[in-house]
């Protein structure tokens, strides 16, 4: 069933560490061998042994119309034969930052770079410089790309691959950050109070997907909110997978709450390489060569990645009803799925919110990095396996959301609890 698979597996890890460009995808915390791909339409993926899954990591976010989405592939194709980069401005840059502006609250200026790492990265540059503190606070399980600073108690492929404290880290870098468990604000205050007037920024992601799917409780956002305005500290919304998600708007729109900077990835790019750092006037305009903060980037504002996020971007501009279909699809598979395992007596939790979902396998609730760290991965492991056989394509651990596309039909839906029921069975016996 995956003899090209395991084929190509053995060659790539010869040449690449792993065998993989991105640790998670090797299925390390699942075992077995990754599936490798070779073509995708809609909601389908086509792996190179001929098999066909039901795609619920969507390229990890970016696939929220589906895989091969049309207008993208057709823009891509024009604006490829334009070149495909000139490192000298042009309109598109503006029309999409344009577009980005009047799509997200409270932001004025936008500038794009190539990963939700470097959003986040510069972002958190930006705060220092603008505040001239060293200091940040993140949350536990929190996951804002591979930056030195942000790999203390990370989620993702850190938390998935259980490395405690990265190596090449150092010891310097990592005492500037300051961690507290996600949900919990006293925990936020006592780390304030214990360094007067030296943090410039929380960075939180507004809905955790990287332990999982975990929303925020009522209250935590108000309060990091007032938190950071009593203290002058700047909030940072990682919206790298809630941006254009959860929302037009993101999480500011979602929650009604106001970040000073908000960074964006995957879905920003319509798959292409691209990420986003944004906010006021004010504070965007310390960036070079405006200011001295200092952020560049040979490909950054690439016209083939410009054209394909703001043909996706456009898209969900023009029909904000995909939000709500977005949310029908996600709640009619939560509700399978509930169905599916309460039937069969499995202990669980599914926390979701938008088109984000996550299934856990544990009877208390999944609030935080501890909580999502303690769920049944044994079980997990043998889920993930039996879906993948029953061709369903699920986050390969559950420090992971699931992410729905509106490509996916009521027909993909009932496939996919049809095969949770049989996997279920399958993985009790
Ligand atoms: N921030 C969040 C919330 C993410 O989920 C990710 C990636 O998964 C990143 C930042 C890093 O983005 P990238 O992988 O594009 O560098």
């Amino acid at each position: 069933m995956y003899s090209r698979s395991n084929v190509l597996f053995e060659r790539a890890q010869q040449l690449i560490p792993g065998g993989v460009n991105s640790p998670v995808r090797a299925f390390k915390s699942v075992g077995g061998t990754p599936v490798f791909m070779r073509s995708a339409q809609g909601a389908h993926l086509f792996d190179v042994d001929g098999n066909r899954y039901i795609d619920y990591i969507n390229s990890w976010g970016p696939m929220i119309l589906g895989h091969a989405y049309e207008p993208v592939v057709k823009a891509i194709q024009e604006y490829a034969t334009y070149s495909t980069s000139f490192g000298a401005p042009t309109e598109l840059e503006i029309k999409i930052a344009e577009l980005i502006v009047s799509m997200v609250p409270n932001i004025d200026m936008v500038r794009m770079v190539n990963s939700g790492t470097e959003a986040c990265m510069s972002a958190l540059r930006l705060a220092r410089g603008y505040t001239g503190r060293n200091k940040f606070i993140k949350f536990e399980g929190n996951y804002h790309g591979h930056a030195d600073a942000f790999l203390v108690s990370a989620g993702s492929g850190v938390a998935t691959l259980e490395i405690q404290s990265v190596p090449g880290v150092t010891q310097t870098v990592a005492e500037d950050t300051l961690t507290a468990p996600y949900n919990n604000l006293p925990a936020v205050e006592q780390l304030i109070a214990a360094h007067p007037e030296q943090i410039a920024a929380i960075i939180v992601e507004p809905v955790a997907g990287n332990m999982g799917c975990i929303p925020p409780q009522p209250g935590f956002l108000e309060g990091l909110r007032q938190l950071c305005d009593a203290n002058g500290i700047l909030l940072v919304f990682d919206e790298v997978m809630t941006g254009f998600r959860l929302a037009r708007g993101g999480a500011q729109e979602l929650f009604g709450i106001r970040a000073d900077l908000v960074t964006f990835g995957k879905i920003i790019g319509g798959g292409m390489p691209v990420g986003a750092f944004a906010g006021p006037k004010e504070i965007m305009e310390h960036i070079a060569p405006a200011g001295k903060i200092y952020q560049a980037g040979t490909l950054s504002g690439n016209p083939i990645a410009m054209i394909a996020g703001y043909t996706l971007l456009k898209t969900l501009q023009e029909n904000p009803v995909i939000y709500q279909q977005l949310e029908e699809k996600k709640d009619y598979l939560v509700n399978g799925l509930r169905e599916a395992l309460g039937a069969a007596g499995i202990i669980h939790q599914i926390n979701h919110l938008g088109s984000m979902l996550s299934v856990h396998f544990t009877e208390y609730p999944i609030i935080d990095f501890t909580a999502a760290s303690g769920a049944n991965n044994e079980l997990f492991k043998r889920f993930f396996h039996a879906m993948l056989e029953r061709g369903v394509y699920l986050p390969p651990s559950t420090f992971e959301s699931w992410f729905i596309s509106h490509a996916l039909t009521r027909g993909d839906l009932d496939f996919t609890i049809a095969a949770a029921k049989a996997a279920i069975k399958a993985v009790k016996n």
